[in-house]
């Protein structure tokens, strides 16, 4: 097989993810034959660094030789079970781990099968606790503009961003958006928690929680904001009786720079919400963790309508917890977060001098996610699809999100391969 013969046929029978199918005409597919590290290899023998992490799922390389040991050693021992009335020891293990790793206080994990499907999972059981508690009628959400949270009908509705919404809008649940703090500063985290405050003091009734990506919004053009925002939010929702969902779908697993980006601010939310980085980037596996308190609403005699009564056919995955737990041995054993921050040191300073090109508006990082924000152009001109395949061209995948380019290697790159990724895209920048 080769790249062509495989684009063809794959044009026969797929339809792509994300993607304008008619794109392909004249953009081919890249058929990845098999991968290493952080280089993804085509069958015509070429090799891309993997930049962007496999859409962000990525943590320590494609078959990194321990993850894989570790799911098949699971493979030949238990591939799957079901979870209702049944229990397995990887999905015990994981849950421990994860309890024990998560902001104090955060003590039951429910397993789902992806971020959409887990972010539904924690507004049903928000709005429930509250039902059980007799509030039935907090049931809008808010969440932050610019938001995402997911392409499922509930976590469209929770999201903001116009390109992935706009259309689906007659389907979607009635929500409320609140402002995100336009910068990285004090101030604007502070004024952006004023306004959350006014919300509540008028409709908190009405309100079951708020949904927020801590600290990144990832597909919300990588905007940033300061920590003291989710301090301030925890002390509001704990104030109005409003739940705090901190969806860590992008930003858990060392992204920010510690393990947890509710763990860098010292708040303990409600839900957290994880998905992406917790098989290692292996397979689809995602869990809410909440706290004894809202589990303690659900728990009594039987009765079918206090019962959280929400299912996936593959949760808990035995194969995908094998997976999970291998890629926090890494973690531990390898002393990752620790490691990570001299990455990240190396790649702020290699950020300063994309600074000096006229095209560029501005940079700006959160651990391990480095942003550089391009000016002058219109959404017509598809600059991030020149940079894309301009990386492409040169071994690197880059997949700009409009104008924002950014960085999100997995945590084994070194710093020689973060100098050709960063001055690849600096290339791409400056031919633009
Ligand atoms: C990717 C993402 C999701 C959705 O996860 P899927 O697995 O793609 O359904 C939800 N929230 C955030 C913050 C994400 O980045």
């Amino acid at each position: 097989m080769n790249n062509l013969e495989l684009k063809n046929r794959d044009l026969d029978v797929l339809w792509h993810p994300c993607t304008q199918m008619k794109d392909h005409e004249t953009l081919p597919l890249i058929p990845i034959k098999k991968a290493h590290g952080i280089y993804l290899e085509d069958f015509d023998g070429n090799k891309y660094i993997d930049a962007i992490s496999s859409w962000w799922v990525n943590m320590f390389g494609h078959t990194n030789s321990y993850i894989n040991e570790k799911i098949k050693e699971q493979l030949d021992t238990l591939e799957h079970v079901i979870l209702a009335g049944f229990t397995h020891e990887q999905v015990v293990l994981l849950s421990e781990r994860l309890v024990k790793l998560t902001p104090d206080g955060l003590d039951k994990c429910f397993y789902s099968d992806n971020g959409s499907s887990a972010v539904e999972v924690a507004l049903k059981m928000s709005y429930h606790a509250h039902l059980n508690d007799g509030n039935g009628d907090k049931n809008i959400f808010v969440s932050l503009k610019n938001s995402y949270h997911g392409e499922t009908i509930g976590a469209l509705s929770v999201g903001d961003v116009e390109l992935y919404k706009d259309t689906y809008k007659p389907l979607l649940l009635k929500t409320i958006q609140t402002p995100v703090p336009k910068d990285m500063s004090l101030e604007a985290a502070k004024e952006a928690a004023c306004g959350f405050e006014e919300l509540c003091k008028q409709r908190a009734d009405e309100i079951s929680a708020i949904i927020l990506e801590p600290l990144v919004q990832g597909a919300g053009y990588m905007h940033m904001y300061h920590p003291h925002f989710l301090v301030l939010v925890r002390e509001i929702c704990s104030k109005y009786n409003v739940h705090l969902i901190a969806d860590e779908v992008m930003v858990g697993f060392g992204r920010t720079g510690e393990l947890f980006a509710c763990s860098l601010a010292k708040i303990t939310p409600d839900f957290i919400v994880l998905s992406k980085g917790l098989t290692g980037g292996y397979l689809p596996l995602s869990v809410v963790l909440t706290t004894n308190e809202i589990y303690a609403k659900f728990y009594c005699d039987y009765n079918e309508h206090k019962a959280f009564l929400h299912s996936h056919s593959y949760t808990g995955n035995a194969l995908a917890c094998a997976a999970a737990n291998a890629t926090l041995d890494i973690f531990e054993n390898e002393n990752i977060i620790e490691k990570n921050k001299e990455l990240s040191k190396y790649m702020s300073e290699k950020l300063q001098k994309f600074k000096k090109l006229k095209n560029v508006e501005s940079i700006r990082q959160t651990g391990m996610i480095c942003v550089v924000e391009l000016k002058g152009y219109k959404s017509e001109d598809r600059i991030g699809l020149k940079v894309y395949q301009y990386g492409l061209k040169n071994g690197v995948l880059l997949r700009p999100l409009g104008h924002i380019v950014y960085f999100m290697p997995p945590y084994i790159i070194t710093k020689d391969e973060i100098d050709i990724m960063m001055d690849t895209a600096f290339k791409a920048i400056e031919l633009l």
